[in-house]
């Protein structure tokens, strides 16, 4: 078992020179009515359905650095051409590279509403970073929890811990009143726990959706090794 925040530094070392960071696509996405996307590589979790492969299992390996300057110029280029009026950073953790993705969302223009998909754990674990995040009017955080209770999270993440620095996270953004909402990964049928504590902290009204595993190839061998595809079926 691994240390998310431990994880987090190996992988800022690999993935971040400088300003500039790996991603290893740009892309038009169907996701959220039409999203210019940036793929980026590394993550501090190792989810056992992670669609994301390489970029997060094989990260020193894979692709090139792009400097924040870059990054925004393929995503608003994505997003003009497509008449799309939003832009996320997927594929792996954009909260990793702090420095370069507070750059990133200098250069997005107002017009464009930045999703920033994380699992929250460097939002938990460093109240400073939402406070940097309250910054940009156009930005709205999906924070996705993996698991509703730590023992789920350990399973699922295969880290020691982490789960309270998601949970960390939301109470960090209310703070701040930074635009978010909850997605939830879980097999588990005992949610009520994890609700009544969302409930405790007093969110405001938030929405809370239920992250869809996609069972792609790569994701069903991975899970048939582990003996736990029947639990995503
Ligand atoms: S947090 Fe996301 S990118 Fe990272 S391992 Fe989990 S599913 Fe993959």
């Amino acid at each position: 078992m691994y240390d998310p925040i431990e994880l987090s530094k190996k992988t800022e070392e690999i993935v971040v020179r400088n300003k500039s960071k790996k991603y290893y696509r740009f892309r038009p996405t169907g996701f959220y009515g039409g999203i210019s996307t940036a793929d980026t590589v590394g993550c501090n979790l190792r989810c056992v359905f992670c669609w994301s492969s390489n970029s997060v299992w094989n990260a020193p390996n894979s692709s090139n650095f792009f400097t924040s300057e870059e990054v925004a110029n393929n995503l608003c280029e994505i997003a003009f051409k497509k008449n799309f009026r939003q832009v996320r950073v997927s594929g792996g953790e954009p909260t990793i590279g702090r420095a370069h993705l507070i750059e990133l969302l200098k250069l997005i223009p107002d017009n464009l509403l930045f999703i920033l998909e994380t699992n929250g754990i460097l939002l938990g674990y460093d109240k400073s970073y939402a406070s940097d995040l309250s910054k940009f009017s156009n930005l709205h955080v999906r924070v996705c929890l993996k698991g509703a209770t730590l023992e789920e999270f350990k399973v699922l993440t295969g880290a020691k811990n982490g789960f309270e620095y998601q949970l960390k996270a939301l109470e960090n953004l209310r703070d701040e009143k930074i635009n978010f909402n909850v997605a939830l990964v879980s097999v588990s049928k005992e949610k009520h726990s994890l609700f009544e504590r969302l409930q405790d902290m007093k969110l405001g009204k938030i929405m809370i959706e239920d992250e869809e595993i996609t069972l792609y190839p790569k994701v069903k061998n991975r899970l048939e090794k582990l003996g736990m595809l029947d639990l995503f079926r």
